[in-house]
């Protein structure tokens, strides 16, 4: 499919973000809307598992949330489990005073991404392929349009350029928009940071472990934690799973002492893993052995965070005028690690809470196009202030949820002598604030979203 020459809103990446950002403006009615991808096809990885109230409440407003939730599993609880209790952490129930999505829906991404897929191109939404974008630069007519360059030489000019462009985002780097941890933290390869590396993998087994299937799971054992979460049965149809059989995506940390994990783990690693930090060190002694039957699909990351210094932005011009605005979305705008799924789930929220906005903006721009850019962009700024802010919320709940499942298991000093363990402490502090109903339900409202849509 070849690509127009004008767009009122070039969206850049069609992930999970850039698809629902078409979805969305297509809904306020937004006209000229070009949505492009550098990859051939979909990225069809499962990586995020868990999809959020607020993010099932914002993909009702485009019509999605019926056929996702139709496809998901429901967690009504998270259950931390240890070689000496099992400690129901947040509990979903309660919402229902807020939202009918008192869960937390399990599904795999690329059963998400197919999903949107399927309706963008249902209602008449093509996403062009594959085009990666190289360039971008102010028109220098004037016009204030940018014009985006791409790899195979074609120029498009578009009023507004929107990166959903993951989190290496060209879109981001090219606006020259800077990239940090909010804290100013970088990676510091600590002993302790067992939670620095993970590995991540949807697998079948043998003898699953006896844990609930509506709940979320947590092994915590001796200075790891492993995730352990049922997937639905219908997520690897296509890779011969049998109906019926188990399909479970786990997460754990790899011990700086092990090195670097390989890029796709294999069955032989994470059975390793599994056999040192999985469900059996939880469970009594007399527990049959979980055995990993298949990888279905596997990646390794390194845990860290980044906001852009703005999701708002100008192409820079030599010496002159900036061109029309650029917003960023998604991983382009923010990352963070895994601990609580958020990161899929703010992006969608962005991109669904951006169409208003860049609605109204093409709206004025066109019929009032004697108005102050300032004014013109003045809903995309309050955008791009708001949702930053909500970014720094998720990465600082996100870092509060690492830090209390990376607590060193054994012994060290506060002021060089008096002797303590941090994660005997967590657990003690745990255990008593869980007998409060209202404890667990809190911890529900800050993961769910539905208190930072
Ligand atoms: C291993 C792993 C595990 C994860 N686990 C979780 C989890 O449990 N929970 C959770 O919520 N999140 C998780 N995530 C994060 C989640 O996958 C992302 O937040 C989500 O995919 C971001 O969506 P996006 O649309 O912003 O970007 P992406 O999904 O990255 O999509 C970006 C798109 O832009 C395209 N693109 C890039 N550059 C260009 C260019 N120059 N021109 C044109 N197109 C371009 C790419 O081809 C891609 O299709 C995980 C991520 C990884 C890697």
């Amino acid at each position: 499919m070849s690509l127009p020459q004008f767009a009122q809103v070039l969206i850049v990446g069609a992930g999970p973000a850039g698809l629902c950002l078409a979805l969305a403006l297509q809904k306020q009615g937004c006209p000229h809307i070009v949505i492009v991808d550098a990859a051939l096809q979909g990225q069809n990885t499962s990586r995020a598992a868990a999809v959020h109230a607020a993010t099932v409440e914002a993909l009702e407003t485009i019509g999605v949330a019926d056929a996702l939730v139709q496809e998901g599993l429901k967690f009504k609880k998270t259950v931390v489990w240890s070689s000496t209790h099992e400690l129901e952490t947040a509990s979903f129930e309660p919402l229902s005073k807020y939202t009918k999505y008192n869960y937390i829906l399990g599904v795999p991404q690329h059963v998400t991404e197919m999903i949107l897929n399927q309706t963008a191109q249902d209602r008449g939404i093509s996403v062009h392929r594959p085009f990666k974008v190289v360039s971008i630069k102010p028109s220098a007519d004037g016009s204030n349009l940018t014009n985006v360059f791409f790899e195979n030489g074609h120029v498009l000019r578009a009023r507004t350029v929107v990166g959903a462009d993951g989190a290496r985002s060209t879109i981001r780097q090219l606006a020259n928009v800077g990239w940090a941890d909010p804290s100013g933290e970088v990676n510091t390869n600590k002993k302790e940071e067992v939670l620095a590396n993970m590995i991540v993998a949807d697998i079948t087994v043998t003898n699953p472990p006896p844990f609930p299937r509506d709940s979320l799971n947590l092994a915590l054992s001796a200075n790891n934690v492993v995730l352990w979460v049922p997937l639905p049965g219908s997520s690897y149809a296509e890779m011969n799973v049998p109906q019926g059989e188990a399909v479970f995506r786990i997460a754990t940390g790899i011990p700086q002492e092990r090195g670097q994990p390989p890029p796709a783990p294999d069955t032989a690693y994470i059975q390793d893993l599994l056999d040192n930090w999985g469900p059996n060190k939880v469970l009594p002694l007399d527990t049959p052995r979980v055995e990993v039957t298949r990888t279905l699909w596997s990646s390794r990351f390194r845990t860290h965070s980044a906001v852009a210094d703005s999701f708002f932005a100008h192409v820079p011009a030599e010496g002159g005028e900036g061109g029309g605005p650029i917003m960023l979305v998604g991983d382009a705008a923010h990352i963070h690690p895994p601990m609580g799924g958020q990161g899929m789930n703010l992006g969608i929220r962005d991109a669904i809470k951006l169409a208003p906005a860049v609605a109204e903006f093409v709206r004025a721009a066109t019929s009032s196009p004697d108005t102050a850019s300032e004014d013109l962009e003045k809903p995309l700024a309050e955008w791009a202030a708001e949702r930053r802010e909500k970014a720094l919320t998720v990465i600082g709940l996100v870092k509060q949820i690492q830090g209390l499942m990376s607590m060193p298991n054994e012994r060290q000093y506060a002021l060089g002598f008096i002797p303590y363990n941090a994660a005997w402490i967590r657990d003690t502090l745990m255990g008593f604030a869980m007998k409060f109903e209202s404890v667990k339900a809190n911890g529900a409202y800050r993961v769910s979203g539905l208190g930072n849509p």
